[in-house]
């Protein structure tokens, strides 16, 4: 086991404060070191930045971002338990580490370091994971109060997230991820890292923001990928129907075949199509 600080290991620090994991709360806890410092370095230069953790548990990652160097870690933890752990780690590391108890879902980042570089990094717990990072990708301005984010998902719903056209995996969160970020897939986490291992693999990826993002209207581009996705086998004038009648005309002014499937559709073409759509009050 790697040796990044003066503190117990992370198996010690759950036995003494009584963190068994709770799956209500999608705990699962990385404990080797090596491996959340890998995560911590796939996330970039951190030395200049404020990193927003979300989820720290009993600080595995906290640990490997604080000592990557990062400038400060603001951390946001639901489960009130961890939080003397977590103290250690900050009086350890001279009170970098500024823990937030509280829901991820209630607390604006944007309020936690403003004017500051930020990345975002986290295992994220499962069921919150995907609203947190479409709750990101849709922050008003552009470019975002983030400058990446790094982020550990399941394993398929992080191909959801980043897969292109034609795959099998490409679907609505592709598209409200990929019309302003570009992400990728990094590693592979196998279950037994974890305590308590998950049914599935994990993967980490890690999302940039577009420089030049697709102008549209989020909300239009929810309602139309809802539809296309919803019903993937149909064609678009069949799926969109139900969003203006007669559909087809919308769909040919976006420079598409009416005949095309949702998931022969890149990002560029759905967001001509949410353009049209609202163009013509669908
Ligand atoms: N970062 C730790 C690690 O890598 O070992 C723990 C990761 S565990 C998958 C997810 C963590 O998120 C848990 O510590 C859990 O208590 C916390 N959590 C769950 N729901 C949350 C929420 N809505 N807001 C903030 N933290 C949450």
């Amino acid at each position: 086991m790697a040796q990044i600080d003066n503190l117990p290991p992370l198996r010690e620090v759950i036995a003494s404060h009584g963190l068994d994991a709770r799956k209500s709360l999608g705990q699962n806890f990385l404990l080797d070191l090596n491996l959340t410092s890998r995560i911590a370095r796939s996330a970039g230069d951190l030395t200049n930045c404020t990193v927003i953790e979300i989820g720290p548990g009993p600080g595995g990652l906290t640990r490997a971002l604080l000592a990557a160097g990062a400038k400060r870690v603001v951390a946001i933890e639901k489960d009130q338990r961890c939080l003397p752990a977590l103290a250690e780690i900050s009086g350890h590391y001279d009170g970098k580490l500024h823990v937030i108890e509280g829901d991820a879902l209630q607390i604006n980042p944007q309020e936690l370091a403003p004017g500051e570089d930020i990345r975002i990094v986290a295992n994220l717990p499962y069921n919150v994971g995907t609203q947190l990072l479409l709750n990101w990708v849709a922050t008003p301005q552009w470019p975002p109060f983030w400058l990446s984010l790094t982020l550990m998902f399941q394993k398929e719903v992080a191909e959801r997230i980043t897969a292109k056209p034609g795959s099998k995996h490409y679907g609505r969160l592709s598209v409200l991820t990929g019309w302003r970020t570009h992400a990728d897939q990094l590693f592979d986490l196998n279950p037994k890292a974890f305590t308590p291992p998950p049914k599935v693999t994990s993967t980490v990826i890690h999302l940039t923001p577009r420089p030049e993002p697709f102008e549209c209207d989020l909300k239009q581009l929810e309602k139309l990928t809802a539809a296309a996705f919803g019903q993937r086998r149909k064609m678009l004038r069949a799926s969109l129907k139900g969003l203006a009648k007669p559909a087809e005309p919308l769909i040919e002014a976006a420079g598409l075949a009416p005949t095309a499937r949702a998931e022969e559709i890149d990002v560029a073409g759905f967001v001509r199509l949410a353009n049209i759509f609202k163009q013509n009050g669908a």
